[in-house]
């Protein structure tokens, strides 16, 4: 019996724009404060949804109408914010641009 020749596995590696060692360093070095921001903000819209929901549960409806749009709002914005400028190096971004076109930043 013969035995067809092994095929190498060829694994399509993803096309990542590589960084330079300076501009990974400004991305770290930038990341915390903004993700920072962007836990709190979500920590604060899942405890709105929370007492929205809580609403449910105690019948008063009205603190689900207010708190569960008023959560969501609050764990959105951080988008918003990140979309704003380059996490590494601060430029003005297009909301709609993947990666900084002046440093080559993947915006995450
Ligand atoms: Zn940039």
């Amino acid at each position: 019996m013969t035995e067809p020749a092994t095929s190498p596995t060829v694994l399509k590696a993803r096309k990542a724009p590589r960084m330079t060692y300076k501009q990974e360093i400004q991305t770290i070095k930038n990341l915390p404060r903004v993700q920072r921001l962007i836990v709190i903000m979500k920590i604060a819209g899942v405890f709105l949804v929370a007492i929205g929901l809580e609403g449910i549960v105690t019948g008063q409806y009205l603190y689900t109408l207010f708190f569960v749009p008023l959560g969501v709002f609050v764990s959105m914005l951080p988008i918003r914010i990140r979309t704003g400028v380059c996490i590494a190096c601060r430029s003005p971004l297009d909301s709609r641009q993947a990666i900084c076109p002046r440093c080559g930043a993947p915006q995450m």
